[in-house]
């Protein structure tokens, strides 16, 4: 199926891409459709901010549509910075300025304490108006100092709890492997955004049967 894919974020963007990519999607990102709309996130879930976007892209773009929302809570800071993880630092997408707050706010919380997931809600909104959520999620911890160089946002500071291994099954996280430290296919099979998208495909057939047009 051709998908649009609603957002500006370039590392969200590659993730979407290479794993939807994957599962024998054609991807257009909003960029590439003359998209250049940022939906205001208003609302107080990530699954409400995914239908938001999913819905106000899908409109400009006439295809279906995939947003993420997603986040990262923190069980010290009472599941914070949650949806607001894009704008932690207080500007929208500043990752070092959003990594530099989230190290102060954690400065005095003890190995064994820093317990932490990271969320996804993604939403398949369809030109016919229908749409499709589902979630995932990553459990690990928030470590002291970055760590590596792949991805985006947080991935420095996050050791998941699994990595993922070539045959889609995973291992235990033993070396403490940050997300950033991980290659591609080694996220994607543990990640929040990874498991989303799998929930998404496995509930596709059913859902596309029930569409106006795909
Ligand atoms: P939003 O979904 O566009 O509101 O932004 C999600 C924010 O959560 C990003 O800007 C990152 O800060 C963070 N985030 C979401 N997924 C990931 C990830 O896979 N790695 C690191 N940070 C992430």
């Amino acid at each position: 199926m051709l998908i649009c894919a609603a957002t500006g974020n370039a590392g969200k963007l590659k993730e979407l891409r290479r794993i939807l990519e994957a599962q024998g999607h054609q991807v257009k990102s909003q960029k590439e459709l003359g998209i250049t709309c940022e939906p205001e996130e208003t609302g107080t879930t990530f699954a409400e901010n995914a239908r938001i976007k999913a819905q106000t892209i899908s409109a400009l773009a006439g295809l279906p549509t995939v947003a993420d929302d997603s986040g990262l809570e923190v069980d010290a800071l009472g599941g914070a910075p949650g949806v607001y993880s894009a704008r932690y630092c207080g500007r929208h997408g500043d990752d070092e300025a959003n990594n530099d707050k989230l190290l102060a706010e954690l400065a005095d919380v003890p190995e064994g304490q820093r317990a932490a997931r990271f969320v996804s809600a993604v939403c398949l909104w369809m030109p016919d108006g229908r749409d499709l959520v589902v979630t995932g999620d990553c459990p690990g911890r928030v470590i002291f100092e970055r760590r590596g160089t792949n991805g985006f946002g947080y991935d420095p500071l996050f050791v998941p709890d699994g990595v993922g291994l070539p045959d889609g099954t995973t291992r235990p996280n033993s070396e403490g492997l940050t997300y950033a430290e991980l290659a591609d296919e080694q996220k994607d099979a543990i990640s929040h955004r990874g498991h989303a998208l799998a929930r998404l495909q496995q509930a596709l057939p059913e859902f596309l049967a029930g569409c106006e047009s795909v």
